[in-house]
């Protein structure tokens, strides 16, 4: 079916993404899946990854999302972040430290250590680091 499919990335923040799409490709929990219009509606946990958006103009966009939720109904993709940012606006230097005291407090290994959001922490780092690696200069 031919058509245009809304897309909005939201945090408790800010809106991050509110855009009329060719198609939508977002990290579910169970594998990456895609959306066009007319999709059955569902329902899904996101991982922490890229949502990558093609614009009615047919160019590719990505947005990092840390995990959250995405409902998609026939003609529009909601999905719930708990932070969310385009690629354009990866800062680089602030998810370089993320990653270097994330990686400190795995290595140190101190008693208090909250293991599970250290790691949460370096995953959401190194992917921003990956992603805003693609960007074109
Ligand atoms: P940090 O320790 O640098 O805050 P974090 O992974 O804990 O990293 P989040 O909790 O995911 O940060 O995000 C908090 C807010 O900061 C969100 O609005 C998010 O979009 C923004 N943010 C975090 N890291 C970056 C980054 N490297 N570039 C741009 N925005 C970022």
């Amino acid at each position: 079916m031919a058509g245009n499919i809304k897309l909005e990335v939201v945090t408790p923040e800010k809106q991050v993404v509110d855009e009329e799409t060719q198609m939508v490709v977002a990290p579910g929990v169970l594998g990456e899946f895609g959306v066009l219009i007319g999709h059955t509606p569902f329902m899904t946990a996101l991982k922490i990854g890229t949502v990558r958006y093609t614009d009615t103009s047919g160019q590719e966009r990505c947005v990092f999302v840390s995990g959250g939720f995405a409902e998609a109904l026939p003609d529009k993709v909601t999905i719930l972040a708990e932070s969310a940012e385009r690629r354009r606006d990866i800062d680089l230097e602030r998810a370089r430290s993320a990653m270097e005291r994330a990686q400190r407090r795995l290595e140190d290994k101190k008693a208090d250590l909250d293991f599970l959001r250290a790691e949460a922490a370096l995953k959401r780092a190194l992917h921003r680091l990956r992603l805003a690696e693609t960007r074109r200069t």
